[in-house]
Formats: structure tokens, C-alpha cells, sequence
């Protein structure tokens, strides 16, 4: 699926669409300001999260409750290797929950075989293509 996007508020429509259809394992690709927490605050709300989803600029994991398990926000960007992730759980946590991963490829190694990926791209200063495989 290929979306553009042309503000933030769109770019929150179209995760909250997706996360009707979530994929147990969401992983967000793109530059930094590409809109991956845009999306996953839009993500969130459509999988029933109340609180509101911020950059976790110190934080790798954030747990939020949802109806039968969690949506677990994760940022990978400050960490160096996949087993700081493992050590927060990861395995455990994964095919049980909704997990949602900014800078997957810090660890791709992990990441289940089933994993979607969402591709982030500046068009130009409010405009974001969005492509969800
Ligand atoms: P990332 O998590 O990819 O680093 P953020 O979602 O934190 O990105 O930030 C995106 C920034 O780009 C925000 O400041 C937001 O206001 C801005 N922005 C402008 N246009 C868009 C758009 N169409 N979609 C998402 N964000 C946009
Ligand atoms: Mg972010």
C-alpha cells in the first residue's frame, strides 16, 4: 500500500486505518522527523491505546494496555545491538502483543520472519509518502 501524506493529522488517519489490520510486528523505516511517531500516535489510538504516544527520547520500550495484551512502542535508535532488546524482553513479548519498532534495522536479526515494514520518505516540508509491505 502506497499513501502520500500531506500533513500530520493524515499521517495519524492513515495509522489508525492500519492498525484495523495490525500486523503483530510493525517496522517503521525513515529519517529522523520522516513521521514514524506521527503514525504510530494515529496507530495507537486505532488499536484502543488511551495515553498519547510520544518520541521516546530516553526511553527504548513503552508498554501501553490494550484489551486482552499491550502495544509496545519501541525505539531502537540509541541502542548499539539487538541483545539490549532481548534483555528487555523482546522474545517474550513478541507473537502475544502488538509491538511497533522505530530503527528496525538495529535489529533485524530478531525481528520475526512476518514482520511488516512501513517506509517513511520526505517529499518536501509537510508532505511524507508512506508504503506499507
Ligand atoms: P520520526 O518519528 O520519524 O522521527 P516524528 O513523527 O517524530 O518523526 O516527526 C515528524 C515531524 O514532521 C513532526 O514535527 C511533524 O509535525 C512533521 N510533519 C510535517 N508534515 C508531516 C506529515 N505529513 N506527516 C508526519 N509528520 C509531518
Ligand atoms: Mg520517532
Amino acid at each position: 500500500m502506497k499513501f502520500l501524506s500531506q500533513n500530520p493529522s493524515e499521517t495519524k488517519k492513515i495509522g489508525e486505518k492500519i492498525a484495523k489490520k495490525a500486523p503483530l510486528v510493525l517496522a517503521l523505516k525513515g529519517d529522523l522527523g520522516a513521521g514514524k511517531t506521527t503514525f504510530l500516535q494515529g496507530y495507537a489510538k486505532g488499536l484502543g491505546v488511551k495515553e498519547r504516544i510520544t518520541s521516546p527520547t530516553f526511553l527504548i520500550l513503552k508498554k501501553f494496555p490494550i484489551k486482552n495484551n499491550y502495544f509496545v512502542h519501541l525505539d531502537c535508535y540509541r541502542i548499539q545491538k539487538s541483545e539490549e532488546i532481548i534483555a528487555l524482553g523482546f522474545k517474550e513479548m513478541v507473537n502475544k502483543n502488538f509491538i511497533a519498532v522505530e530503527w528496525p534495522e538495529k535489529i533485524k536479526n530478531i525481528l520475526p520472519e512476518k514482520t511488516v515494514f512501513a517506509f517513511f520518505k520526505i517529499i518536501d516540508r509537510n508532505k511524507r509518502e508512506i508504503i506499507i509491505i
